[in-house]
């Protein structure tokens, strides 16, 4: 493990905003987490995990607290009978490393989510997602630890028939959930289930969503990857990298954190903040970009204060001319690691 103090949060996130987090741990192995995740909570210290921070902008005042940077990233291959093969991979691996190494072992499972920055743990916080093939339609298990430190082993029992997305959305007027279960285990060395903590988690996961963001002391310490889809190596990495490279050359250039909004049932945020006017638009050094009225970006000293004016402008702007409330998908911290709530 590694103790950092007073560490400026701006350039631990793509769009370099944030002031200065009184402490930074970076932790090595995942069977490292649970103990300092405890013992944090126990003392009341304000703690959050950040991976990548491509999807996060810290408080212009900093973080009264300790940062967590997992930089775990072992993998482990399992072959299963029928030509299946168990993926698992700890939360701090790259996900984008982790859909080419499928696509050269020949699977061709992750192959749409192919350049989207960012760690596993955040993918599976957000049920990263790509042309409606999220993270959580792949994944088996995933191993976590709560605020006491205690160790659970969450399993998707249920994936709604054509998945979450939004396409899927428009056409029933609610919102598809995958369900599972989570269960106490002995340890991550034998993950045994521990009887009597079984609960049933009926709305485990949905578009850009998982029961994560309803339990910010949860931590996701590893996932196990069900992969099934067989393709040629060669070929299958041709195409992740090509579409790799198609997706960073779309994304609009500069600090952004992707998509600021989510699509809502039926419909593109994008398309709505565009229609209301808000491409080239910007509040001091936040704008919203003229390629993608969804993307707004740090053109240099931008804040999160300037950052939360421009949401909340435009997407008063979207409900008062279409009725439709957009949520945001990027995550805005306050000085003591909360998720603010007053865009
Ligand atoms: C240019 C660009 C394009 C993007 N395109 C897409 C896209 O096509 N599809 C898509 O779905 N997303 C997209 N995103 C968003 C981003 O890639 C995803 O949200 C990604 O999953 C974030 O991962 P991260 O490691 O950067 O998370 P961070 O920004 O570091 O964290 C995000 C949240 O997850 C929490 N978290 C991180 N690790 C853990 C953990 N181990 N346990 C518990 N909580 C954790 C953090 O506390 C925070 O609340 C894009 C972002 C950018 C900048």
């Amino acid at each position: 493990m590694q103790v950092e103090h007073t560490v400026p949060l701006s350039k631990r996130t793509f769009w370099g905003i944030g002031g200065v987090a009184d402490t930074l741990i970076t932790v090595e192995h995942i069977a490292e987490l649970p103990p300092l995740w405890a013992q944090l909570h126990a003392s009341k210290t304000p703690c959050r995990i950040l991976g990548k921070g491509s999807n996060t902008a810290w408080a212009d005042a900093g973080f009264r607290g300790t940062v967590v940077h997992l930089s775990a990233a072992e993998r482990y291959w399992q072959p299963q009978p029928e030509g299946k093969m168990l993926l698992i991979a700890d939360a701090g691996v790259i996900m984008s490393q982790l859909v080419e190494d499928t696509a050269r072992a020949g699977y061709a499972d992750l192959e749409r989510m192919a350049g989207i920055p960012g760690q596993l743990g955040g993918f599976v916080r957000g049920n990263a997602e790509a042309f409606g093939s999220g993270t959580w339609e792949s994944l088996q298990w995933v191993d976590m630890c709560d605020g006491a430190g205690q160790l659970w082993r969450i399993v998707v029992t249920q994936r709604p028939e054509n998945g979450v997305h939004s396409r899927n959305r428009a056409k029933t007027s609610q919102t598809p959930y995958g369900a599972g279960e989570r269960y106490q285990i002995t340890s991550l060395e034998d993950p045994t289930a521990i009887p009597h903590t079984r609960e049933i988690l009926p709305q485990l996961y949905s578009y850009r969503m998982s029961i994560f963001k309803a339990h910010d002391d949860w931590g996701v310490l590893r996932a196990g990857f069900l992969l099934s889809v067989r393709d040629d190596p060669e070929a299958t990495l041709q195409r992740v990298q090509s579409l790799s490279a198609h997706r960073w050359q779309t994304y609009p250039p500069g600090r952004t954190g992707g998509s600021t909004f989510i699509n809502p049932p039926g419909a593109y945020a994008g398309r709505l903040l565009e229609e209301a006017g808000a491409k080239g638009q910007h509040c001091g050094g936040i704008e919203i970009t003229q390629q993608h009225a969804n993307f707004f970006r740090n053109t240099g000293h931008g804040t999160q204060e300037e950052l939360l004016t421009l949401m909340r402008q435009y997407r008063e702007r979207v409900e008062r001319s279409t009725g439709i409330c957009l949520t945001p998908e990027v995550v805005l911290l306050d000085e003591w690691g909360r998720e603010r709530r007053d865009y």
